[in-house]
């Protein structure tokens, strides 16, 4: 897949999932623009690839959009940015279900609407692709809030994908199981939870960054223009198991 001459929109590109797939992307060809939150990872990327940076807190709406429209134009839209916070059920903080959904699921559509309203506005065609997880789909102790605003991404993901379709924009979603990243790392570090989680993945590992970057790659390019509307696990196998 080359991505020569194309310019991709990467938020939460500083660490983990994000960074790969900015790496990635630069690797066959894009210029990459990168929304994250720490500027040293924007520093460190930028010396890296060449990508230019924008540091700005997605929890914060104004300034999402303020940072989407400073970082646009932009051929393609990869929402990657997301957070998570581990409580039970019983003492998830309403703060704590706030800020999930602000960064996981409101962001993306603010950054989205900006990238969509550009491209409608120019008369061109664009994809992006919202990077969600299985557990929009699971159940996860101790992940009420991750899971609600991951399923409510899937369900965005749907809708964008049928109005935003008609207008030449494809959007879909990536669905990866524990990738191994800093954010695995606080959720999955315990082998008591981890170790049940890979024995219900059949190729029997969790997701390396560049696994998920393929997916999400290919979702953006031409190779993929009649896909539309999903969210396509990425999980060696764990939602038939
Ligand atoms: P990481 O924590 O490794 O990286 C997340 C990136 O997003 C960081 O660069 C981080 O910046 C940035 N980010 C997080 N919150 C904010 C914020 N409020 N404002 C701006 N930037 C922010 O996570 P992953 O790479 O693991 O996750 C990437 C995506 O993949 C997420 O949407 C996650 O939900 C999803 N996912 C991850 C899985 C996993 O097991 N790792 C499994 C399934 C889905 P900073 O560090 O500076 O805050």
């Amino acid at each position: 897949m080359d991505f020569s001459g194309k310019r991709v929109l990467v938020t939460g590109a500083g660490k983990g999932i994000g960074r790969a797939t900015a790496k990635m992307l630069a690797a066959r060809g894009a210029e990459v623009v990168a929304i994250s939150r720490s500027q040293a990872d924007l520093d460190s990327l930028a010396e890296e690839i060449g990508a230019r940076g924008i540091a700005v807190d997605l929890a914060d709406a104004e300034a999402t959009r303020r940072a989407a429209l400073e970082a646009l134009p932009a051929d393609f839209l990869v929402n990657n940015a997301g957070t998570t916070a581990l409580a039970s059920f019983l003492d998830l903080p309403v703060e704590d279900f706030d800020m999930l959904y602000a960064v996981n699921a409101r962001a993306p559509m603010i950054v989205a609407q900006e990238y969509a309203r550009d491209r409608v506005k120019k008369g061109l065609p664009g994809a992006i692709v919202n990077v969600s997880s299985i557990s929009s789909w699971i159940g996860f102790a101790d992940h009420t809030a991750y899971c609600a605003s991951k399923g409510a991404m899937d369900a965005m993901t749907r809708a964008m994908a049928n109005e935003l379709g008609r207008m030449g924009i494809r959007v879909n979603a990536v669905n990866p199981t524990v990738t191994l990243t800093p954010m695995a790392v606080k959720a999955w570090s315990d082998p008591a939870k981890s170790d049940p989680m890979m024995k219900r993945i059949p190729v029997g590992h969790f997701a390396d960054p560049d696994e998920v970057a393929e997916v999400i790659l290919f979702l953006l390019s031409d190779r993929a223009s009649m896909i539309n509307g999903i969210t396509m696990p990425v999980d060696g196998g764990f939602m038939v198991n």
